[in-house]
């Protein structure tokens, strides 16, 4: 599977700066980068599996100390092969990234910061 690169606009937690957020997603590894200042959070693979309780909702609504991005991104599901909108959630203690179309999900637990 080839890795997805998505950009999101943020302030960074490090440099306090409003800039793109580089995102990176592998099969076992999860990075966000500032593209200022580089600082990197990495993030591991945990857990696989099909979501049956809305997991991603759920998680939307617990406040935590920075604000949850909400993204999604079109690719092929490694579960169904569909060409599918895949919902990715992004917090400070992991990453949700889930099919639309059979639920397929990843569940990345936060690691380090680099
Ligand atoms: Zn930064
Ligand atoms: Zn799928």
């Amino acid at each position: 599977m080839d890795n997805w690169e998505l950009k999101y606009l943020s302030k960074c937690f490090n440099c306090g700066k409003t800039v793109d957020q580089i995102i990176e997603i592998y099969p076992n590894q999860t990075t966000v980068k500032c593209s200022n200042c580089g600082i990197t959070r990495y993030y591991i693979i945990r857990k696989v599996y099909i979501d049956d309780e809305n997991i991603i909702e759920k998680e939307l609504c617990r406040k935590g100390k920075y604000d949850n991005w909400k993204l999604n991104y079109k690719a092929t599901c490694l579960n169904c092969r569909k060409n599918a909108i895949q919902d990715i959630l992004i917090t400070e203690y992991g990453i949700y990234i889930r099919c639309r179309n059979c639920g397929f999900t990843r569940f990345y637990q936060f690691h380090m910061v680099a």
